[in-house]
């Protein structure tokens, strides 16, 4: 029995679940907030226990070591010796790593070398790693990358036709993300509906959240996926674009007088759902002003749903045919409204046949939504990225590796 932490950490929080494995079993979880700000929201869940403490955390130093303190202060671990290893989530792996790796200083500078690629986790993650270093001394750390899954994609898949040198001397090409998600989707639909063989297997992912991408999976293999070199690219998201024709940029500048900066900016944090609705972000809010005649959040849930059903088609024809279709993350896990319309809008081509009295009301839980005779099995599979994370740490254990 092993007891290993899942970390994630952005650049204010700290996301964190402790498991006991094999059996995988979750100890606590929680979430330290707002780090860095004048106040911030440190919590932990335990059993049926549930503590949210107001106290100012000024960085992730301090944050890991409220998380560690409340882990013996609670009784979770009688002493931080038992914990065997510690997983951080880190968004970017570049062309370096095609799966987790010891967190250690070597790879912690590979790592920060990527920081271009992603500014605004990867110092977060360098930070985190340092946190729990200093806090479990002697206790190694593995990373965990969103995009190593995405590693098998062929050149065709992952290239942007832009000139080839390009490409190649500023490692400009699609890494996409949400990896360690679709990789668990992928391995546990492949369990729960093929017997556990993967090969022949044809699997479209769509992990749709307030940040969302799709991803073709063949032989239980990601083939393509929609985010391109940043988080931006692909299907519409919360706050994000997704693809845009490249244009786009440059007029857009020239029009409103700002900076390539802003304007990137605006495509990240105020575009997407919230920046076509006006309203909000979230499909909650955004669903309920459609519902009152809000014409805005109408077209903003017709436009998410269009790009989404783009895609689906997209890589339904990269995957020659598709055997069944995965709903998943904070929208597909818990939004019949949104997936109705995505599923309205590509049953036809795909021959589906979907009962739509049971996808009403479907929340968290795993179901499959598609009756005998639709051409594609069309599932909801609530994701756990931070599972496979502790899974990952105890292989390397268990292969003696760390
Ligand atoms: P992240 O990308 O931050 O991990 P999540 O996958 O947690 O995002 O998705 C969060 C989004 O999921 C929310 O912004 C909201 O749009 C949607 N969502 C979450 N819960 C519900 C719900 N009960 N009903 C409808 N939509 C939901």
């Amino acid at each position: 029995m092993y007891k290993v932490m899942a970390v994630n950490c952005g650049s204010s929080s700290l996301k964190y679940k402790l498991y006991e494995m094999p059996e995988e079993k979750v100890l606590c979880s929680g979430n330290v907030e707002r780090i860095g700000l004048a106040q911030g929201i440190f919590g932990i869940k335990y059993g049926e226990e549930k503590v949210s403490l107001e106290l100012p955390i000024p960085d992730h130093k301090v944050g890991a070591k409220l998380v560690l303190d409340a882990l013996t202060k609670y009784g979770i671990v009688k002493s931080l010796d038992e914990i065997k290893c510690v997983g951080h989530r880190v968004v970017q792996g570049g062309k370096y790593f095609s799966s987790s790796a010891e967190f250690d200083q070597h790879n912690a500078d590979l790592i920060e070398s990527m920081t271009p690629l992603d500014p605004l986790h990867a110092p977060a993650h360098i930070t985190g790693w340092k946190a729990f270093c200093e806090a479990l001394p002697g206790v190694p750390s593995i990373a965990v990358f969103d995009t190593a899954f995405h590693q098998t994609m062929e050149p065709e898949d992952y290239l942007f036709p832009i000139p080839y040198e390009m490409s190649e001397k500023y490692d400009c090409r699609r890494y996409g993300a949400h990896g360690t998600s679709h990789n668990y989707l992928a391995d546990t639909a492949i369990k729960h509906y093929f017997g556990g063989k993967a090969e022949g297997t044809r699997i479209l992912s769509c992990h749709i959240g307030s940040g969302s991408s799709l991803c073709a999976i063949k032989d239980g293999k990601c083939v393509a996926t929609s985010m391109g070199l940043t988080p931006l690219g692909g299907v519409m998201m919360g706050t994000r674009s997704g693809d845009l024709d490249p244009s786009v940029m440059d007029y857009l500048c020239n029009c409103t007088g700002k900076s390539v900066d802003e304007m990137y900016d605006i495509f990240n944090k105020k575009s997407g759902l919230l920046g076509v609705s006006g309203v909000s972000s979230d499909t909650r809010d955004v669903e309920a002003a459609a519902k009152e005649g809000n014409e805005r959040a109408l077209l903003s849930a017709k436009l998410f749903a269009r790009r989404v059903a783009d895609y689906i088609g997209q890589y339904y024809v990269r995957l020659g045919g598709c055997d069944l279709m995965i709903f998943s993350a904070g929208i597909g896990e818990n939004s019949d409204y949104f997936r109705e319309l995505i599923l309205k809008d590509v049953e036809e081509a795909l021959g589906l046949k979907i009962d739509y009295k049971k996808n009403i009301g479907l929340r968290g839980k795993e179901e499959v939504l598609s009756l005998e005779g639709s051409k594609v099995k069309v599932i909801v599979l609530p994701t756990d990225e931070e599972v496979m994370i502790a899974r990952d740490c105890l292989r390397r254990i268990e292969n003696g590796r760390i």
